[in-house]
């Protein structure tokens, strides 16, 4: 028998938004349209093990952000190659969800499968995609990709729970999107989760405040409870928050780019 795969997790970082206030982020009295300003990073993800890599979300391009006006630094398949990720060698993709900041630089990764819930593509495909409170959140042409790759055979649809390689796992949680999944990983640390958008920032999770979009709120509180009890190394690792890069060191050569979770 050979031993368990174990992951390295790293957290790349390609952009920022400096513009947002809490308002947007939190609902109720936690989020005061008139509070202050609150920074949101944008990171993608890259679990290494000798089996290769695999990455968790894949951000969104230069093109994207000439219309939306984030603080992008570059597009995500550039920013892990600089860490030795072999983009056209990848063989899996996981997606967390189809809003533009996590599905948008799919093409540079010309070998992968792209893991998604059958629920967020049915979700996207259907009527309700189209209502005000969900269309902002995607780019037309982004969804057009993962429906032509799906086509070709190169989206993996998954219903729950699905071990992707040895040792990583993805989850259905719904509540940020209906078909939301977060990614359990095997590291030396016991098991990290990648929350992604099921907890925005710490605060979430740590706080027991959902985010201020949602699909369905309960499943959002259910997801919290799912995670805390999944991650057994006590790490459920926020998607958006600038605090990632205080609470994991950075990667040496690539400060305030890359930081080691496990
Ligand atoms: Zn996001």
């Amino acid at each position: 028998m050979s031993e368990p795969v174990v992951h390295e997790i790293y957290g790349v970082k390609f952009g920022q938004n400096l513009h947002g206030r809490r308002g947007h982020y939190f609902s109720g009295p936690d989020g005061d349209p008139h509070d202050e300003r609150m920074q949101l990073d944008y990171y993608v993800w890259v679990l290494r093990s000798a089996a290769g890599d695999v990455v968790v979300d894949v951000g969104f391009t230069a093109e994207t952000n000439a219309r939306r006006r984030r603080d992008h630094w570059e597009d995500p398949s550039a920013a892990v190659a600089r860490i030795g990720v072999d983009v056209e060698a990848v063989r899996h993709v996981i997606l967390s969800h189809l809003h533009y900041d996590h599905c948008g630089d799919t093409a540079p990764f010309t070998a992968a499968t792209f893991v998604l819930q059958q629920r967020e593509l049915d979700f996207w495909g259907g009527p309700y995609a189209r209502r005000g409170a969900f269309a902002p959140h995607v780019e037309a042409d982004d969804i057009a990709r993962i429906f032509a790759l799906d086509a070709a055979g190169r989206v993996l649809r998954v219903d729950g729970s699905h071990e992707v390689v040895d040792g990583v796992w993805v989850d259905l949680v719904g509540g940020h999107t209906p078909g939301m999944q977060v990614t359990r990983v095997r590291t030396s640390k016991g098991i990290v989760v990648l929350a992604s958008d099921s907890s925005h920032f710490f605060e979430n999770i740590e706080q027991d405040k959902p985010f201020a979009v949602h699909a369905d709120v309960v499943d959002m509180y259910r997801a919290f409870d799912s995670m805390n009890e999944a991650a057994t190394s006590g790490l459920v690792v926020a998607g958006h928050d600038p605090l990632i890069a205080e609470r994991f060191p950075a990667v040496a050569g690539h400060e305030g780019h890359v930081v080691r979770v496990a």
